[in-house]
């Protein structure tokens, strides 16, 4: 199967599959698995934090960055698009007691610091107090500029609000911008990093913050039921994500691009090329194509997309040159 769905779907390779097979474990929850606490340290120090925390998902991850920065009663701004206010099942508010705030994304991703203002609530007991501001980078496949993180970094000073991003995808940033990670990171109170999309871990996201915020953030793992024992099993994975997936991501942006180009060859498929800076392709598609066909010819064909208008493409450390060319004949069959 050729998968562009989403880079989520790619498979742990064998040095992986090795690593997980021999890895040293303890219980975490009492934090004795070696292979975890040397994750949590070293990828703390990597990424610029005091301290990091190991987490099963993107989501808890988020979910426990809001419930740490946030009370009961308590608000966060993000934007309209956030996955942590669309995608995440509203667990902030059903979980955490916490409100949301979303806000219009600009057309580049970013938050329009005069409407963050305007959002910001008076202290007054009508409303909920804000908190913090929560930002995405990449968000849809979109890099925010680093002029904008050090406009937001300082805005949010100057209201006294926290500044968390969620950087599932930050690693393809990095990338795009040819930039250090401490380059993003160095603007953040708190940053959540996701190891199973393009870097290829099977499970498992980091937390990053002070030394004071990720206890407290451990404390919340363990009652939203996170406390994993023998984690090291995937920590040993998460390591090579991080050691060896990173710098090829930029095969998966030179894919990205060759296959907007390819796209717009095909008759009825437009992409806007200059929108295309990571590993996602937004297709529009003319009146006469039906998404949900296209994506069951191709899925007979042994290629999986989502279907939707726009389509979105994701390319990934399982997807080729090939793989994108396969893509681009079924599609001229299918639409002559
Ligand atoms: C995928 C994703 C998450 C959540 O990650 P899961 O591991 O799937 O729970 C959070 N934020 C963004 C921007 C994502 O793309």
């Amino acid at each position: 199967m050729i998968d562009f769905r989403s880079d989520t779907v790619t498979t742990p390779c064998a040095k992986m599959r090795a690593a997980m097979a021999n890895a040293v474990v303890g219980d975490d929850v009492y934090g004795d698995d070696p292979t975890v606490n040397a994750l949590e340290s070293w990828s703390a120090e990597r990424h610029g934090f005091e301290a990091a925390l190991f987490c099963s998902s993107g989501t808890q991850a988020n979910l426990l960055a809001l419930m740490s920065h946030c009370e009961r009663g308590d608000e966060y701004l993000c934007g309209q698009q956030a996955h942590n206010y669309q995608f995440e099942g509203g667990g902030a508010a059903v979980l955490g007691s916490i409100q949301p705030q979303p806000i219009e994304n600009e057309p580049d991703g970013t938050l329009s610091l005069s409407k963050l203002k305007k959002a910001i609530k008076p202290d007054d007991y009508h409303f909920a107090r804000t908190k913090l501001i929560s930002i995405e980078n990449t968000i849809n496949g979109k890099v925010l500029p680093l002029n904008y993180l050090a406009q937001v970094r300082e805005f949010a000073e100057g209201e006294g609000l926290a500044l968390h991003l969620d950087g599932a995808r930050v690693y393809n940033a990095a990338i795009a911008l040819g930039v250090d990670i401490k380059e993003i990171a160095k603007y953040f109170d708190t940053m959540t990093v996701c190891l199973s999309k393009g870097l290829g871990a099977p499970i498992g996201s980091l937390l990053f913050g002070s030394k004071a915020f990720i206890a407290k953030a451990r404390r919340w793992r363990k009652v939203l039921g996170g406390g994993m024992r023998q984690a090291g099993i995937l920590a040993a994975a998460a390591e090579i994500a991080l050691q060896d997936n990173i710098a090829r991501l930029n095969d998966d942006h030179v894919n990205a691009k060759y296959l907007a180009e390819q796209l717009n060859q095909v008759e009825g498929f437009k992409v806007n090329t200059s929108f295309v800076e990571t590993n996602m392709v937004f297709a529009s598609l003319s009146a006469n194509l039906s998404a949900e066909e296209i994506a069951n010819k191709l899925s007979n064909q042994g290629i999986l997309i989502s279907a939707g208008n726009p389509l979105r493409l994701v390319t990934h450390l399982n997807i080729s040159q090939s793989d994108i060319d396969s893509l681009i004949r079924e599609l001229q069959l299918i639409v002559a």
